[in-house]
């Protein structure tokens, strides 16, 4: 046997897999396609700007995160708690009275936040916020519109705010997803605002790499996973493993690997942006609400001056601004020039002299999660055979570090544990 357990794929789930083993006592191998760990959490550092695989944010407040990352060590630069709304000519700060006091009144005094739709949303989120069991143990769900229907969350709040916002996060602007799923979201961003790694996102699944005995095999794509009478056997380019298991851990579009049907997914595109003329001060995320009825005006569905909140992310003197849009939208695919108009939109200057440095297209973001929310897939599909990945549990980091877990304490059980001290 050349390992105890092989892990295929080296994003956050295959590597908490990988992590989890090796605390048990196993010896694993990691089989990655890429020439890094990450999966999709990877970096680009280009001319000293660091331009993450699609904009995304590292919650503390998952409790995975709070369990197995040492996010001290990551040095997060976080978000301000709130947005900036667009509105034609004109902008509002929505933030968090306590953690942004200099923004209280105007957020208070906003036409964004109308009564109705605060208390509505209370009565919407509330019991969650308590306790988030109400919503992961639901014995009802259904789509996000349905519910914010049904709360009578119908005002500018949702039009102007909430439906946007959620869209980005969720890559999704159908408002299909779990409304159940979406009340654990929200509760994670009230609890703890979310930031980025001082060296990049990718310092996430580097951290959980770094902790393997064996380092993991890069540029080595795996074709082929069959059981045996004892084990599984392993196909990479290279040539082939045996193992006595294996925990498949690709992302939802590449199951056909364990002849899994692939799950719908959801994709956006980040334009990462340098310019020397920073046009806001603002460490917000900017939101559109400028079309007729609420919602983007133009192709962009939330942008950021990155290097305001993360300095690392841009060289002394430039600045680093992302505009994300949403490929389920007809003008998601929409060119340099339309998002280069719509960015001088949106911050009132020009956008001339703004160079792009990346544009990362990114068509399986995540999983679809429908109601509804089951949040513990299945993930034995053999004797000795495991999936993980985020479509095994939520479509997030959260979501992607529990399922590599799960998998390995249930592998772990399997193989009736440490058969051999721990290489
Ligand atoms: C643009 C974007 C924004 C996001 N924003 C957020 C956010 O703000 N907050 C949040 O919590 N989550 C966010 N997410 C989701 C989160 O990043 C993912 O849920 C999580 O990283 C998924 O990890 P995974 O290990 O399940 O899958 P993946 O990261 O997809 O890892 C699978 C790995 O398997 C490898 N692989 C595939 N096939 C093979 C093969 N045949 N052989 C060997 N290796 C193979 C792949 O190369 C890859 O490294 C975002 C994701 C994206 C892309």
């Amino acid at each position: 046997m050349d390992a105890d357990v092989i892990v295929v794929g080296a994003g956050l789930a295959g590597l908490q897999a990988a992590r989890s083993l090796q605390r048990e006592g196993l010896a694993v191998t990691v089989l990655e396609a890429g020439d890094a760990v990450g999966g999709r959490v990877r970096t680009d550092v280009i001319d000293g700007f660091r331009c993450d695989h699609g904009f995304q944010l590292l919650n503390p407040a998952y409790p995975a995160v709070r369990r197995w990352i040492d996010t001290a060590a990551l040095g997060l630069q976080r978000f301000g708690t709130g947005v900036v709304v667009r509105d034609g000519e004109n902008t509002t700060t929505l933030a968090h009275p306590m953690r942004h006091p200099q923004h209280a009144l105007e957020t208070l005094r906003s036409p964004h936040l109308p009564l109705g739709d605060l208390a509505a949303l209370t009565r919407w989120l509330g019991p969650t916020l308590l306790r988030a069991t109400t919503a992961s143990r639901a014995a009802q769900d259904e789509t996000l519109t349905a519910s914010f229907d049904r709360a009578g969350l119908t005002g500018r709040l949702r039009r102007d705010v909430l439906d946007t916002f959620l869209a980005g996060v969720l890559a999704d602007s159908s408002g299909g997803a779990s409304a159940n799923y979406v009340k654990l979201l929200m509760r994670s961003f009230a609890l703890a605002t979310p930031g980025l790694p001082r060296e990049g996102m990718q310092a996430l699944p580097e951290q959980l790499a770094a902790a393997l005995r064996s380092p993991v095999r890069l540029a080595d794509p795996v074709r082929q996973v069959r059981e045996s009478a004892d084990g599984v056997e392993v196909t990479t380019d290279s040539g082939w493993l045996r193992a006595r298991a294996a925990i498949v851990a690709v992302g939802p579009q590449d199951l056909a690997l364990v002849d899994k049907p692939t799950p719908t997914t959801h994709g956006l595109t980040t334009w990462w942006w340098r310019t020397s003329e920073v046009p806001t001060d603002s460490s917000f995320l900017m939101l559109d609400a400028s079309r007729r009825g609420g919602g983007p005006a133009g192709p962009i569905w939330h942008t950021a001056v990155i290097s305001n909140a993360a300095p690392s992310y841009a060289p002394a003197g430039q600045h680093l601004i992302e505009a994300t849009t949403l490929l389920d939208r007809p003008d998601g695919q929409a060119d340099e020039a339309a998002v280069r108009a719509d960015l001088a939109r949106l911050y009132r200057t020009s956008t001339r002299s703004w160079d792009v440095v990346a544009h990362h297209v990114v068509p399986h973001t995540l999983p679809e999660l429908p109601p509804p929310l089951v949040a513990r897939r299945p993930q034995r599909i053999g004797e000795r055979l495991f999936v993980a990945g985020d479509h095994r549990d939520t479509g997030s980091i959260q979501g992607a570090l529990v399922s590599g877990n799960r998998a390995a304490v249930a592998l772990a059980g399997v193989l009736g544990g440490p058969r051999r001290p721990s290489r």
